[in-house]
C-alpha cells in the first residue's frame, strides 16, 4: 500500500500561499481576512475552529472570532451574517457547521454574501460550480482535488466512485470530478445503493465520505485503486488520553499487503480542507482588491 499522506501537500501549499499574502500586502493591500463564527461548545467544532485561527495567523491573515452561547439565535446571526456582509475589514465569512438544532442551516448559508462565501456552500457558488463557471469551490472537494494532482493521479478516462451524497462533500466532489477537462465517469452511491461493493470493484479512484468507519475494506476494491478517505469518526478507545481515537471510513489496515494508495486518518484529506478555507479566503481578497 502506498499511504498517500498530505502533510507534505499542505506544507508546500502554504509556503506558497504565505509569500503570495506577503507580495499582496507588500503592494499596499490590506491583508486577507475571515470572520470565523462558532455557535455553542461542540469539541470537535472547537477544535476545527481552532486549526483555522491558528493558520489564519500564521499565513499573515487577519481573523475575526465570534464565539456565542448555545442559546444564540437565529436572528441573532443573521443580523451578525447582514453586519460582516456589509463591513468592507471583512473578506471570507466561516459558520462552522453543525448549528445548535434552532438553527436553519440553509437560511444561515443562504443569507452569506456570496462573495464572502469561501466555504462556497452558498446555491450561488453552488450552481457556477455545476456549471463549470468560476466560484469558491467547497474546500474539502477542492482538497481532494488538490490531493490527486500532487500525488499525480489523473482522473481522465477512469472509473470514479463517490460514496455519500452530502452537499459539501459528495455531489459537488463528484461534480467536479466529471468536469470537461477531469473527465471522469463518475457513480454516486448512497445508503439504498444495493450492491455497493459492485461499483467499487470496478473504480479506480474511489472516494468515501459516510461519516462511517469501515464503509470499504480491501476486498471491497481492485488492487491498483486510489481510496480517498474523507471520513473523520471519534471512536471509544480507553487507552488514549482524550478516551478516543479518530478513524476514517476506510478499514485502512486491510490494504496492507496490496497495491492500493490510500489516503490516511488523520493526516490525509482533513489537513487539506483547512488550507482550501485559506486559498478561497486569499482569492476574496484578491477581488476585492480588485
Ligand atoms: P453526511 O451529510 O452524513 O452524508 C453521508 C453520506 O454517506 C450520505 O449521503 C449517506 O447516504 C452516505 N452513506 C452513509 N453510509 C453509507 C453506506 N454504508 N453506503 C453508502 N452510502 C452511505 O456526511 P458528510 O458531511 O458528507 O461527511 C462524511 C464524512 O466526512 C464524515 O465523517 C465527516 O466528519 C467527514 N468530513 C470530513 C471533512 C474533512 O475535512 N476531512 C469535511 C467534511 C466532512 P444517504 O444520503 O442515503 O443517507
Amino acid at each position: 500500500m502506498e499511504r498517500l499522506g498530505c502533510k507534505i501537500i499542505k506544507e508546500k501549499l502554504l509556503a506558497d500561499l504565505a509569500k503570495r499574502t506577503q507580495e499582496f500586502v507588500a503592494k499596499g493591500n490590506r491583508a486577507p481576512s475571515i470572520a470565523v463564527i462558532l455557535i455553542g461548545s461542540n469539541g470537535a467544532s472547537e477544535s476545527y475552529v481552532a486549526t483555522k485561527c491558528k493558520m489564519a495567523a500564521e499565513l499573515g491573515f487577519v481573523h475575526f472570532d465570534y464565539r456565542f452561547d448555545e442559546d444564540y439565535t437565529q436572528d441573532e446571526l443573521l443580523s451578525l451574517i447582514d453586519r460582516l456582509n456589509a463591513d468592507p475589514e471583512v473578506d471570507g465569512i466561516l459558520v462552522q457547521l453543525p448549528l445548535p438544532k434552532h438553527i436553519d442551516e440553509e437560511s444561515v448559508i443562504n443569507r452569506i454574501s456570496k462573495d464572502k462565501d469561501v466555504d462556497g456552500f452558498s446555491p450561488y457558488n453552488i450552481g457556477r460550480l455545476m456549471l463549470g463557471q468560476e466560484c469558491f469551490e467547497p474546500c474539502t472537494p477542492k482538497g481532494i482535488m488538490e490531493i490527486l494532482r500532487y500525488y499525480g493521479i489523473s482522473l481522465s478516462g477512469k472509473n470514479v466512485t463517490v460514496i455519500g451524497r452530502s452537499n459539501i462533500v459528495g455531489k459537488p466532489v463528484a461534480v467536479m470530478c466529471m468536469q470537461k477537462g477531469v473527465d471522469a465517469t463518475v457513480t454516486v452511491c448512497n445508503t439504498k445503493t444495493p450492491d455497493l461493493k459492485a461499483h467499487t470493484l470496478s473504480s479506480d479512484v474511489v472516494i468515501v465520505a459516510t461519516g462511517r468507519p469501515s464503509t470499504i475494506d480491501a476486498s471491497m476494491v481492485r488492487d491498483g485503486a486510489t481510496i480517498i478517505d474523507v471520513g473523520v469518526n471519534r471512536i471509544t478507545d480507553g487507552s488514549r488520553p482524550k478516551g478516543y481515537r479518530v478513524v476514517g471510513d476506510v478499514d485502512y489496515d486491510s490494504f496492507n499487503g496490496t497495491s492500493c494508495r490510500v489516503t490516511p486518518v488523520p493526516g490525509g484529506v482533513g489537513l487539506m480542507t483547512v488550507v482550501m478555507l485559506m486559498e478561497n479566503t486569499y482569492a476574496a481578497a484578491l477581488r476585492r482588491a480588485r
